[in-house]
């Protein structure tokens, strides 16, 4: 059977609802990557999303949720991480908090853990889904594990597309980089990992953000330790030129196979990323890429790439 393409309208988040009450899964677009979504009470749907995805069990996925209500029956919220997610939701930031008395997201979503990971997306086809559908869904990224993220419709038929049931278009990911994550346990927030939502903004609702050692061999989230966003070529990060036979990233003014933004913007870097660097794929076996900026959403982009050269 064809996989069935979906726009936004009320008939088709019935539709999207029903098939994810009978298990189902459905490929939706957010602010940040496409998502692979699934009823997060679910087990064996949550089963199949890490089949699809060759994702291990011991990496926990994240859960979407429609709104605030709705995140603190899922998790336990201290009153500086509610000020941080009334600040930012809808937005690309997710938080870890302990799992409340009423959560429903499943133990397997959670790999075990009692924490869950929540975020409200910027995005208004999971916000509706989310709400017709009645409870959270869980929506990792909807490659296979280890690979580059999608930003486009194309990038997850070519992945997914003969894993998923239904698949909603949104057109290009406007962020391009997935969500930024906070452990919002503590008394102090901790950055698990960088992403879209700029860490300076963290700061200015709840200061004091720990900077764990973000180094993959010391993860704190048990996602982070792996070799990801990775393309099938051979990435040499900081580069100032190419070599012979190497495609060139660039950043800034000058000559490039392909420039992440010739005006030098961060946002404009992360929204392309992903995209270039699959086509960059396509085309050559090495990649040399322009030093980014660290500040801002600079560290989300050096994180991606850093994983990805491992
Ligand atoms: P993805 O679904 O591909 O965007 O990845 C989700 C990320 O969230 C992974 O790095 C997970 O390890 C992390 N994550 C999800 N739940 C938790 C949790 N309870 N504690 C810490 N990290 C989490
Ligand atoms: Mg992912």
């Amino acid at each position: 059977m064809d996989l069935r393409i979906l726009n936004l309208t009320e008939e088709n988040l019935a539709l999207a609802a029903r098939v994810l009450r009978s298990g189902g899964l459905i490929g939706l677009p957010t602010e940040t990557v496409y998502g692979l979504a699934a009823d997060a009470a679910n087990e064996a749907a949550i089963e199949r999303i890490y089949e699809a995805k060759g994702r291990p069990k011991f990496n926990p996925l994240i859960a979407h949720v429609s709104d605030i209500e709705m995140a603190q029956r899922e998790g336990v919220f201290r009153p500086e991480a509610l000020a941080l997610v009334e600040a930012h939701w809808p937005g690309p930031l997710t938080v870890v908090v302990d799992v409340a008395p009423t959560g429903t997201v499943s133990k397997l979503a959670r790999a075990g853990l009692d924490s869950v990971a929540l975020r409200i997306p910027a995005h208004a086809i999971p916000i509706n889904l989310v709400e017709t559908f009645g409870g959270p869904l869980v929506a990792p990224s909807a490659n296979p594990s280890g690979k580059i993220s999608p930003t486009t419709l194309d990038h997850v038929m070519q992945d997914m597309g003969d894993k998923l049931d239904l698949i909603f278009n949104g057109g290009t990911c406007a962020a391009g980089i997935e969500s930024t994550i906070i452990d919002a346990r503590g008394e102090r927030p901790a950055l698990l990992r960088p992403g879209s939502l700029n860490p300076d903004w963290i700061e200015e609702i709840w200061p004091g953000l720990i900077r764990p050692d973000l180094n993959p061999a010391a993860p704190r989230s048990p996602g982070q330790l792996l070799r990801h966003y990775a393309p099938r070529a051979e990435l040499r990060l900081n580069a100032n030129a190419p070599e012979p036979g190497e495609a060139y990233l660039g950043f800034g003014p000058g000559a490039a196979t392909l420039n992440l933004s010739e005006r030098g913007d961060l946002d404009e870097a992360a929204k392309n990323l992903f995209s270039m660097l699959r086509e960059l794929d396509q085309n050559y076996d090495r990649i040399a890429v322009a030093p980014i900026p660290t500040h801002g959403l600079g560290e989300g982009i050096n994180d991606r790439l850093t994983r990805a050269a491992k």
